[in-house]
């Protein structure tokens, strides 16, 4: 019986590396699948991995519709057993209900690999359409770690060295030609996040001597949010 099974995670908990991982598993067993991600830091129609890994992929538009990609191919003769998809955060909700109904009529695994919440700690829309629809939801057991080396749980973006916590949901990072400024990502504690202390900010309280870094008068906790709908 096929399933739809979502891992998910923080950045940098491997999550592409599993994808390739789980490719090569599966491949070696005979078995014939294809692999789509989107908007990949290598660019596009490729997967790759923090560890220096990479394959070719499908990249997934937004007017991309799995159904009729795979019914395509399968009348056309070709063998998919499994899914790789990856950076599923970014799919949308229509393309991942296309992969459940791949999953139940045509018997096909599909493995989605995703960031659960973007960076003001809301669900991407994708990641939420999966949680509702997967048979199962795995938390990647890597964990990725804050500078201070509690677990990190979020994705905070920095612009131009500075935290924000407003913005598009989507800008991908270091890649961002002709926008106001760098945009970088950094994964912190729950705690960090809601102090909007990177590790720069740390850094920074910590050069000076008559401060500690955990001083909540340097970095006090900011008021709180105005509650925003994703867009
Ligand atoms: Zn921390």
């Amino acid at each position: 019986m096929a399933e739809l099974v979502f891992f998910s995670g923080t950045m940098d908990c491997g999550k592409s590396t599993l994808a390739l991982q789980m490719n090569h598993n599966h491949g070696a067993r005979g078995r014939v699948g294809l692999i789509f991600t989107k908007m990949d830091r290598a660019g596009t129609n490729v997967l790759s991995s923090r560890l220096g890994l990479s394959t070719g992929a499908l990249e997934v538009r937004d007017d991309l519709d799995f159904w009729d990609a795979i019914v395509d191919r399968a009348t056309a003769g070709t063998r998919i057993d499994y899914l790789i998809c990856d950076e599923a955060q970014f799919y949308t909700c229509d393309q991942v209900e296309q992969l459940a109904r791949i999953v139940d009529e045509m018997d096909v695994d599909v493995f989605a690999f995703g960031i659960t919440a973007d960076f003001r700690t809301e669900l991407f829309p994708g990641s939420k359409r999966l949680i509702e629809l997967a048979d199962k939801v795995q938390v990647l057991q890597v964990e990725a770690l804050c500078w201070c080396g509690r677990r990190a749980t979020t994705n905070a973006r920095v612009m131009d060295g500075l935290m924000v916590v407003e913005g598009e949901q989507v800008v991908v990072g270091d890649t961002n030609p002709g926008s106001s400024g760098l945009v970088e990502y950094e994964v912190l504690c729950r705690r960090h996040y809601m102090r909007r202390m990177t590790s720069h900010a740390a850094r920074a309280a910590a050069v000076s001597p008559e401060v500690l870094p955990f001083d909540l008068d340097v970095c006090p906790v900011p008021p709180p949010l105005p509650i925003t709908q994703a867009d």
